[in-house]
């Protein structure tokens, strides 16, 4: 049986670092480099790889992911593994999520330790990446498992994965779903399908537009006392900062400072602005609290209601409707479905 043919696309971070003069760490393995260290790859799929870019995913952008989804649209493969930094690896894996609809799999993986310390972890995450790809379940599932996450041995859907840890070799969690797959021995081990009806939507409702351009998007933490100064800042300089949406990292099931609540609710009325867990995870209240800065208030008040989507995906989402030129309305319709 021939092997199944995988595209590996290296993007940077730590799994393609190596040691400059002084010691430091710096950017500079190419995915070739990243394949020859792992010779066992060539047993499972055939290897096509390329090096899109050699920087730290902490330097990524919206641009540069758009650019991404299309070359993996544009690819005849029968899977994708992309490795990049792990600093960003919750939003990039979402954003492409949200941009790719296709029906073979597309692996993001990273590594914790740098290849000059002992016990490196990218020559085993980048094997377990290429595994999955080619694993027929995985291929099967691919358009139900969506863009997927493989670090440390197990496998993680890209709406629920977060960096929990700065460090440690198990910096990945699914913390509301838990894992979609475990890796033993040279298996996959199939254990969920995330369910995927919000994020069909935003495929349906993207399909056919074209994004024109950044859409950048604020993104404010709610904390005890917190003033709302600098929400007063962007609303009174809107061109200048060009924000063009918000993110607010609410406290508890959807609540805010009531000191900052007033203007809140000025910034909604100017740009979509979207609040989401601080917490990490939801689902959010809906109608649970009273009084002038809670849920009920605050959805009475236009602020549009991200459900479970962590912070960070919610700014993730609402950059890409912003960018695709979606209304209110229509972005409110496709964060209800977190809900
Ligand atoms: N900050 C770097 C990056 O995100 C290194 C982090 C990592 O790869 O673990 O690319």
């Amino acid at each position: 049986m021939s092997k199944p043919r995988i595209h590996i696309l290296a993007l940077g971070g730590t799994i393609a670092t190596r040691p400059d003069a002084t010691g430091a760490m710096q950017m500079g393995l190419g995915a070739d480099d990243l394949v020859g260290a792992v010779p066992l790859l060539a047993t499972i799929a055939d290897i096509e790889a390329e090096t899109v870019s050699r920087v730290g995913s902490h330097s990524l952008g919206f641009d540069q992911l758009h650019a991404l989804a299309a070359k993996i649209r544009s690819l005849k493969a029968d899977g994708v593994v992309v490795t990049q930094g792990t600093d960003t690896l919750e939003e990039t894996s979402f954003v492409l999520d949200l941009l790719l609809d296709l029906d073979i799999p597309v692996v993001i993986t990273a590594a914790m330790r740098n290849p000059a310390l002992t016990s490196a972890d990218g020559p085993g995450n980048l094997l377990a990446a290429v595994r999955v790809a080619a694993d027929p379940w995985v291929r099967e599932h691919a358009r139900a498992l969506g863009v997927i996450v493989t670090m440390l041995d197990e496998v993680y859907a890209a709406a629920d994965v977060l960096k929990v840890h700065p460090t440690r070799l198990n910096a990945f969690a699914s913390t509301q779903t838990g894992p979609l797959a475990a890796l033993v021995e040279d298996r996959i081990v199939p254990l969920a399908l995330p369910v995927r009806d919000a994020m069909n939507a935003v495929h349906r409702r993207l399909d056919a537009l074209t994004g024109d351009g950044a859409a950048p998007v604020a993104l404010f933490w709610m904390s005890i006392d917190e003033p709302g100064r600098l929400i007063e800042a962007l609303l009174a300089a809107p061109d200048r900062l060009g924000y063009r949406g918000a993110v607010i990292g609410a406290m508890g099931g959807g609540h805010t400072p009531e000191r900052a609540t007033d203007i809140l609710i000025k910034l909604a009325a100017a740009v979509p602005t979207v609040v989401s867990p601080r917490a990490g995870g939801g689902p959010l209240l809906e109608k649970t609290y009273g009084g002038p800065s809670s849920e009920i208030a605050l959805r009475g008040a236009g602020l549009i209601w991200g459900g479970r989507l962590h912070p960070l995906k919610a700014r993730a989402l609402l950059e890409t409707c912003l960018r695709f030129g979606l209304d209110r309305k229509a972005i409110a319709e496709l964060f209800a479905g977190w809900n």
